[in-house]
């Protein structure tokens, strides 16, 4: 028999299968999605690759596969999933089997592979009445050892390192006695444990509303009648939602099978999984997220490709964990970015979700309190189930949001960062003992340095774009690249000392609130104060339960947290996601405003919303303002179709970029020309290229190409063809990468 094999690798022109024979030996053994070992090309050591067919004859001269590596939980509809994705999202295979791997064991050296954490756990090999006997005899002499042996007796079993310390005996005697044979030394494997709030008390299924009741029904009725079935559960943040998946989940386990939750990478906060520990216990759960540790990560593995974990909550790449059984898929706050990848493979998890959902016919259930706008549309056109949650689950009404003008705080005098009303709005909550939010899209101090004589702005030299200032280190800071400089007093330019900060930061802000409440204490909550594996969840708790009265912070603070004592919520610059070049800067201002407003008063304490802006008549502004998302969607989706923006088309985007702007401007015409011949111009909108709205990242000039049409077949074998023609050509230093309806459009 034959393997197809492909090797484990990112180089384009090796983006294909190479025959191999598959040896007596290893007949049994070598299946589709195995892991194996392959001579390649005048290598000495062999090539890592996975079989990704079998077949009885090739036309080449083929040699032996070399070995095969351990069970990798890759399936036959894993490899097909690659394949496909390849094809669609414009990659190596390779880059798509890697999101299947196990973590860690991606990399090339063999010997470099994570593994299994283990104890050694020394226990004693002899009936003790049969040592006690040698002891008697004195056959047994030494007396560290008779204390070793007594110590198991006890005890039963005991790591080396705890007998030394009992015992006061060293490593050295365990070992002798090992070797004749009153000891045995088992290697155990221990679960690196990633759940840090220990004792969760356990709770009991609510009863449910309605409203649940009838999501419920009919999502547990495609589960019974094991039916493929997409569902967007819309309902405003404290609706109830996540008791309906936790009701849902466990119809599912009763059944056997297993769950998958995917939430966004940021909201993966002890709170969300206290939740699903407190219903189901620890044992059955497993979290896959970027903040844990590759060790940690492979045991959440492990613990999954064992079926001990039947519920895997995760981030955007859980989607692909080896899960035995699979009964239901839920996408928490189904509208957010993160779903999306913006690396090699960019795939959108919520394709992916569909896929497996539609292979082994489950349910998909997207929840969201502000849906995207494309999967409501498709659920206004019933092409996907509606189910809807009106109210709040435990009666907590909406809070009430207010809109200051920034332009009238100008007028009446005011340079402040804080509006006259929220000023007065925080004062109130510090007498009352009550806590605060501050949000603020941008951190670091200020956004931008200007020379007022001649304009000058001090950008990154190796991206054109402006550098933030810093101020707890005193530097100036590009937040694509991380490159660092000094601070500038002189323009370099016409050598004037008129330099000037410009913009805000949540670094500013924090220092702002310290001086006009000295007797408030705050905390911060940004990239640049979370930057320790756990530091997200002790600022949470810190928050939650020492007296802070305000928590300032990015994006980072408005997803899914719960905080009984918060009754303001004050946003300091609702403008900032809405002058961004990019389609969805309304539907992105809409969405953060909700889910920020969304954080005030959730329990009894009626909670109050202050948005800050220069914009207060845009209409996501003002929407936001009556969390009125049907009103929203219904302005947002003319305009989308007008201006032909998704739903109504895909964008798909080239990016050419490299270290010389000339070859980099000749490679983006040379695709235009391609495209140009190609694509029916009827059906498709294709724009020139030019330079990218940021035309300069890490020093490499970058161009874009954008056609607006719908991403059928025979579109992605044309921008196949068009990237095959463009590899041929063998530009070294640049690159070419092609994103389907990029979350990111700079
Ligand atoms: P969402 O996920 O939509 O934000 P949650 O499921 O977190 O909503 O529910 C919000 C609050 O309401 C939680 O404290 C939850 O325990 C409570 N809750 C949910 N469903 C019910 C119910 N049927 N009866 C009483 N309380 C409920
Ligand atoms: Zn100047
Ligand atoms: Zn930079």
């Amino acid at each position: 028999m034959i393997a197809e094999v492909i090797i484990n690798s990112s180089v384009k022109k090796l983006d294909k299968t190479f025959d191999y024979n598959i040896p007596i030996e290893l007949k049994d053994k070598i299946k589709i999605g195995s892991r194996v070992f392959v001579p390649f090309g005048k290598n000495k050591s062999p090539e890592e690759g996975i079989v990704i067919s079998i077949k009885e004859n090739t036309e080449y001269k083929v040699r032996d596969i070399a070995a095969i590596q351990e069970e990798m939980g890759i399936n036959e509809f894993k490899i097909n999933l690659a394949k496909n994705m390849s094809k669609r999202y414009f990659c190596n295979i390779y880059d798509c089997i890697k999101l299947m791997l196990p973590p860690g064991t991606t990399s090339k050296e063999i010997n470099n592979r994570i593994k299994e954490k283990t104890i050694n756990l020394v226990s004693l090999k002899k009936d003790f009445e049969e040592i006690n006997y040698e002891i008697e005899i004195e056959k047994i002499k030494s007396e560290k050892q008779i204390r070793i042996l007594n110590f198991l007796n006890q005890n039963g079993q005991a790591t080396i390192s705890e007998i030394e310390m009992f015992t006061g005996a060293s490593r050295s005697i365990v070992k002798t006695l090992e070797k004749n044979g009153y000891l045995e030394i088992l290697e155990e494997e221990i679960v690196r444990n990633p759940f840090i709030n220990k004792n969760i008390e356990r709770d009991k299924k609510l009863n449910l509303t309605d409203e649940q009741k009838i999501a419920f029904k009919t999502i547990q009725k495609s589960i019974d009648d094991k039916k493929y079935t997409e569902a967007l559960l819309y309902g405003v943040t404290g609706s109830g939602k996540t008791e309906v998946y936790l009701q849902l989940i466990d119809k599912v386990l009763e059944n056997g099978k297993s769950a998958i939750i995917l939430v966004p990478e940021i909201s993966l906060t002890p709170q969300m999984v206290d939740r699903f520990i407190a219903r189901f216990g620890e044992e059955k759960i497993a979290v896959l997220h970027s903040k844990l540790s590759v060790g940690e990560r492979y045991d959440q593995w492990k613990k999954i490709e064992k079926n001990e974990a039947k519920i895997i909550i995760g981030a955007r790449s859980a989607i692909f964990a080896p899960v035995k059984d699979i009964g239901l898929i839920i996408i928490d706050e189904e509208h957010d970015l993160s779903y999306k990848s913006e690396t090699t493979p960019r795939y959108n998890a919520k394709d992916i979700a569909k896929i497996i959902a539609k292979q082994y016919n489950i349910p998909l259930i997207l929840g969201s309190a502000t849906p995207d706008l494309t999967t409501y549309y498709m659920a206004k056109n019933k092409e996907i189930d509606l189910l809807k949650l009106s109210k709040r689950a435990n009666n907590s009404c909406l809070p009430k949001v207010e809109i200051v003008d920034l332009r009238q705080e100008l007028a009446n005098g005011n340079r402040s960062m804080i509006s006259a009303e929220l000023y007065s709005a925080i004062k109130e909550n510090l007498e009352n003992r009550r806590q605060t939010i501050l949000f603020l899209n941008r951190r670091g101090f200020s956004t931008f340095i200007m020379c007022r004589n001649c304009g000058y702005t001090v950008k990154c030299k190796n991206c054109n774009i402006s550098m933030t200032y810093h101020r707890k280190d005193n530097k100036l800071k590009c937040h694509y690249c991380g490159n660092e400089e000094n601070v500038v007093t002189i323009c370099p330019e016409c050598k004037s000392d008129k330099i000037r900060y410009f913009g805000t930061g949540t670094q500013k802000l924090e220092s702002e609130i310290n001086k006009i409440f000295p007797e408030a204490r705050t905390i911060r909550m940004d990239i640049d104060t979370v930057t320790k594996k756990n530091s997200h969840e002790i600022i949470l708790n810190k928050f939650k339960k020492e007296n802070i009265d305000i928590l300032i912070g990015t994006q980072m603070v408005v997803k899914g947290h719960h905080f009984p004592n918060v009754t303001l919520v004050g946003v300091i610059a609702a403008d900032s996601s809405l002058n961004i070049d990019d389609f969805r800067a309304s539907e992105r201002t809409f969405n953060i405003l909700t889910q920020v407003a969304g954080r005030a008063g959730r329990e009894n304490l009626p909670g109050k919303v202050i948005i800050q802006t220069y914009n207060p008549d845009n209409f996501s502004i003002q929407y936001a303002k009556d969390q009125n998302y049907d009103l929203f969607y219904d302005t947002e989706i003319n305009l989308r179709e007008q201006l032909k923006y998704p739903p109504f088309c895909d964008i798909i985007m080239f990016v050419i970029s490299g270290k010389y702007e000339q070859e980099v401007k000749e490679i983006s015409n040379k695709i235009y020309k391609n495209l140009e011949k190609k694509l029916d111009i009827e059906k498709c909108l294709l724009t020139r290229p030019t330079p990218s709205p940021i035309d300069k990242i890490k020093n490499n000039y970058r161009w874009r190409i954008i056609i607006k049409c719908r991403l059928d077949a025979d579109i992605v074998e044309i921008i196949n063809n068009t990237l095959n023609e463009y590899y041929e050509m063998n530009y070294k230093d640049s690159r070419v990468i092609v994103d389907i309806n990029p979350t990111n459009m700079l």
